[in-house]
C-alpha cells in the first residue's frame, strides 16, 4: 500500500522548488509542442476572456483524471503550480498579468503523464497593482541564524531576499500570505532587502541587521555557557583564552563603562543602539574611555582571569537603559541573553 501511494504522487512533484522554475519554463517550450490538448471540459481554464491585470484563473479536473500537479503556464512560461484532485473546483489566485493579450494554458502533470487543456486567450486591462507591505524589521544586534516573519500584500508574485546585494533565496508566491524567511548572517553590518516583485512593479524594503564578531579573535573555546549555573544564573559566557589575548568589540557601538565594577573587575561595556549592551569582564587592561566610539571588532583591552582562569566573561543584555545619565543604573539593566548564538564563527 505505502508503495502505491508514492507512486501516485511522487515526492519530487508535490511542490516545485522555485529554482527550478526556469527550467520548467524553458520545458515548457517542448510540453506545447509535445501534448496533445484533453478532450473538451475534461481539463479547463475557466477564466473569462476579459480580465483585470489581477485576476482569478478557475480551473476544473475530470472525474476520470488522477490527482497531479496542475501548472499554470502563461505565454508558454511556467507561472504558477498547485496540486489538484479529480472534479474538485480550484483557482489560482490573484494571478498578475501585464497589460495586453495572454495565452493561459494547464497541463495536468499525474501518474499518467502530461496532459494539457485547451489554450485559454484572455485580454487583460487596467491598473496594476504595486506589491506592498512586508513587516519591518527592527535594526540592532541579530544571531548568525535568523528567521523574519514576513507578510506580502496582494500584487506580488515572487520575493527575494538579498544579503548585500545578493540573492540567496528567492520563492514564488500566492499572496496575501505571512512567510517566515530564515537567513544565516555573515558576520558585520549587513544590508538586507525583502524585494517583491510581479511582473510589471518591483517593491523593496531594506535593513540594516548587524551580526555580531567572536569577542576573542582566535580563541574559540567556551568554557561555562549561559544559564544555571552552581544555583545561580550566569548571566553571559566565559571564553577561555591566555591572559593576556586581546579583546575585541563585538559590534560598532559607544563605551559606556571602562573601569573596575565590584565581582565583573576590570570592565568595559558598549552600547550597540536599541538598548542592546555587550560586556567584557576580568579584563587585565582596559584600552578604551567612557564616552568613546568603537567599530566591530576594534581592541577594547586585554584578557585577564578571575576565579584562578584566563578568560573572558562575555555578556549581551537587551531592552537595556542605556539613556539613563546615572551610568551605574545602565549596569545590569535590560535582560540578559545568551551571546553565542549572536557571535558564533
Ligand atoms: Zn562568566
Amino acid at each position: 500500500m505505502p508503495a502505491k501511494s508514492s507512486r501516485l504522487l511522487p515526492g519530487r512533484l508535490r511542490f516545485l522548488a522555485p529554482a527550478r522554475l526556469c527550467a520548467a519554463a524553458l520545458a515548457s517550450v517542448l510540453l506545447t509542442t509535445l501534448l496533445a490538448p484533453a478532450p473538451a471540459g475534461a481539463l479547463a481554464l475557466r477564466v473569462p476572456a476579459q480580465t483585470p491585470l489581477v485576476t482569478d484563473v478557475p480551473v476544473e479536473v475530470s472525474a476520470t483524471d488522477p490527482p497531479g500537479v496542475g501548472l499554470l503556464f502563461q505565454d508558454g512560461t511556467l507561472v504558477r503550480s498547485m496540486m489538484l484532485a479529480p472534479s474538485a473546483p480550484a483557482t489560482f489566485s490573484a494571478v498578475t498579468l501585464a497589460p495586453g493579450t495572454h495565452r493561459l494554458r494547464l497541463v495536468l502533470r499525474s501518474r499518467r503523464g502530461l496532459v494539457s487543456s485547451p489554450v485559454a486567450v484572455v485580454s487583460a486591462w487596467g491598473t496594476p497593482p504595486a506589491p506592498r507591505s512586508m513587516t519591518p524589521v527592527h535594526a540592532g544586534l541579530y544571531p548568525k541564524c535568523v528567521t523574519l516573519p514576513v507578510f506580502v500584500g496582494v500584487g506580488a508574485e515572487r520575493l527575494t531576499t538579498l544579503v548585500n546585494g545578493k540573492a540567496v533565496w528567492t520563492s514564488a508566491l500566492v499572496p496575501p500570505v505571512a512567510l517566515p524567511v530564515a537567513l544565516t548572517l555573515p558576520s558585520g553590518v549587513d544590508e538586507i532587502e525583502l524585494r517583491a516583485e510581479n511582473p510589471l512593479e518591483t517593491s523593496s524594503t531594506r535593513y540594516r541587521m548587524t551580526r555580531p564578531t567572536w569577542p576573542v579573535p582566535g580563541n574559540c573555546t567556551v568554557g561555562s555557557g549561559f544559564g544555571m549555573r552552581w544555583g545561580r544564573m550566569h548571566k553571559g559566557i566565559d571564553i577561555h583564552a591566555p591572559y593576556g589575548a586581546s579583546v575585541v568589540a563585538a559590534a560598532p557601538g559607544k563605551v559606556i563603562w571602562a573601569r573596575y565594577l565590584t565581582s565583573y573587575g576590570a570592565l568595559v561595556m558598549i552600547d550597540h543602539g536599541g538598548g542592546m549592551t555587550t560586556y567584557y569582564a576580568h579584563l587585565s587592561r582596559i584600552d578604551v574611555k567612557m564616552g568613546q566610539q568603537v567599530k566591530m571588532g576594534q581592541h577594547v583591552g586585554d584578557v585577564g582571569s578571575a576565579g584562578g582562569a584566563a578568560h573572558l566573561h562575555f555578556q549581551l543584555f537587551v531592552n537595556a537603559d542605556n539613556d539613563n545619565p546615572d551610568m551605574y543604573r545602565r549596569v545590569n539593566s535590560g535582560t540578559p541573553v545568551d551571546p553565542y548564538p549572536y557571535v558564533r564563527p
